[in-house]
């Protein structure tokens, strides 16, 4: 009976630390096209006011007010168009941005490349995605003349992130880690609603988990299988708030002649990383990080990759064109295979 009693009171305990104490909890969910990509969210709350349509609305303000590289109301559009080799002010949120990917950037050996904006519109992938007959492959001689605008050295921060400079026709493109913003954005507005015990957000290829399910088990997580969309390699099983994001080349491409071109470009030739990858997933405290490693480690491959996944204290698993799986032991650990 005292035996009893001890599991029964951990129990109880367990239950009030976590905050998921099931009787009260409600569940929220919604689904919407934002940022460009499908976004998901469900919500476990004790509250009955509807956070879905706040957290929908804040994701569309990070688009139109900072990161977009088409919306004419974003700062990244303003900077883009504003007049190259003159100091630009930035936001406080977007220069801190660009100090981390600078940072990644060169940690990377330059594989993670913002200043790829005019390399990325040459190719246009994402447009090119949705009417594959009307690609054209740039010419070697239009990939030169967009590479000679490309790379760190063609921006200057200032000491602080409160400026930058860049170089004539230097264009930023943050789609590689926006998605990892947005979920360090949800994740900061989840932690100012003590109402809610429990969530799990997709934003494209990127998750949030965050608190517990009413009952206590891990979240699980399906990560896509590269070669056929519509099924999962595996599944995460994550404990609490973590960030997992994944960059394939099944994402957004076209095929033409049986050649597939994709959307991470290597900043070194301007053309699709042809490295034998197929996807690398990479699970972090962090938005950011996941989202910007998960593309720096495929435009490095495997070896590189796990070398600076190490450096940042983050799990990683890379699939390979043949189909193997290669994974960090502390990814084996969350990893269940399908
Ligand atoms: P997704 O946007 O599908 O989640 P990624 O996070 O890997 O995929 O980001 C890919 C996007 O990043 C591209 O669509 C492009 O805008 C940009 N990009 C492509 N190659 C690079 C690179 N080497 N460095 C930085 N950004 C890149
Ligand atoms: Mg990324």
């Amino acid at each position: 009976m005292k035996r009893f009693l001890g599991i029964f009171i951990t129990g109880l305990l367990l239950l009030t630390l976590c905050g998921c104490d099931s009787g009260a909890v409600r569940v929220q969910t919604a689904t919407d096209v934002v940022m460009g990509t499908v976004v998901t969210i469900k919500l476990y709350t004790t509250e009955s006011e509807d956070l879905t349509g706040e957290l929908l609305a804040l994701l569309g303000r990070l688009e139109e007010d900072e990161l977009s590289r088409r919306l004419p109301s974003s700062e990244v559009y303003r900077l883009n168009s504003s007049e190259h080799g003159r100091e630009q002010q930035v936001s406080e949120g977007l220069g801190k941005t660009l100090e981390r990917c600078a940072k990644i950037g060169t940690a990377s050996g330059g594989a993670l490349d913002i200043t790829m904006g005019a390399v990325v519109q040459l190719w246009d992938i994402d447009h090119y995605a949705d009417c594959p007959e009307e690609f054209m492959r740039p010419e070697k001689s239009e990939i030169a003349q967009a590479l000679s605008t490309c790379g760190w050295e063609k921006i200057s921060l200032s000491e602080s992130a409160q400026s930058i400079t860049l170089e004539p026709n230097t264009v930023l493109d943050l789609g590689a880690v926006g998605k990892g913003i947005a979920l360090d954005r949800i994740l900061a507005y989840l932690e100012g609603k003590p109402a809610v015990s429990g969530a799990v957000i997709s934003v494209g290829g990127s998750v949030l988990t965050y608190g517990c399910k009413p009952d206590n088990s891990a979240w699980r997580i399906g990560i896509t299988d590269p070669f056929d969309t519509s099924d999962v390699c595996g599944y995460l099983l994550l404990e609490g708030t973590k960030c997992v994001s994944t960059s394939g080349n099944y994402e957004r491409y076209v095929e033409v002649d049986g050649v597939h071109y994709h959307h991470i470009l290597d900043p070194k030739t301007g053309e699709p990383v042809q490295n034998g990858l197929a996807s690398v997933t990479i699970v972090s405290s962090d938005g950011f990080l996941s989202d910007a490693l998960s593309t720096a480690c495929y435009v490095t491959g495997e070896e590189k990759g796990l070398k600076l996944t190490e450096r940042y204290g983050c799990q990683a698993m890379f699939v390979s064109e043949d189909g193997l799986l290669r994974m960090t032991e502390g990814f084996r650990q969350l990893f269940e295979p399908k």
